[in-house]
């Protein structure tokens, strides 16, 4: 999607590394970290939030949290893997990118 800046960084139009990807989805670290790790996993296609998920969007689900799954392994809290997975979902609930992402926390 045009001017989406999320879209941009899952192409590379804007170079970000990435900290993990797939076929489906990448994660990146966030630019302003409310966490010792804040890792931003988000869709390669535009989707803007989890409202606009639909029937076909299975795989990209499957696909992100297979990413959220390595992250724990690597990143999640040294005691037992732990993280918390935030996604906010609106402007009235804190979206402030419509492009979807999942906040992955920890280090806490
Ligand atoms: P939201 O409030 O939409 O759930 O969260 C958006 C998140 O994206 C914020 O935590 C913000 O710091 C992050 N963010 C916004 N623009 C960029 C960017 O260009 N690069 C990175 N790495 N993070 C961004
Ligand atoms: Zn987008």
């Amino acid at each position: 999607m045009i001017n989406c800046i999320f879209c941009k960084i899952a192409s590379h139009e804007i170079p970000v590394p990435f900290v993990a990807e797939n076929d489906y989805a990448v994660a990146f670290y966030d630019r302003s970290p409310q966490a010792p790790v804040h890792i931003l996993v988000i869709p390669r296609i535009h989707i803007a939030s989890i409202n606009d998920l639909t029937d076909q969007s299975g795989p990209v689900i499957v696909g992100m949290m297979d990413l959220v799954r390595q992250l724990a392994q690597i990143h999640g809290n040294s005691s037992d893997k732990g993280f918390n997975l935030k996604v906010n979902t609106g402007a009235s609930a804190g979206q402030e990118v419509f492009h979807m992402h999942w906040h992955f926390l920890a280090g806490k």
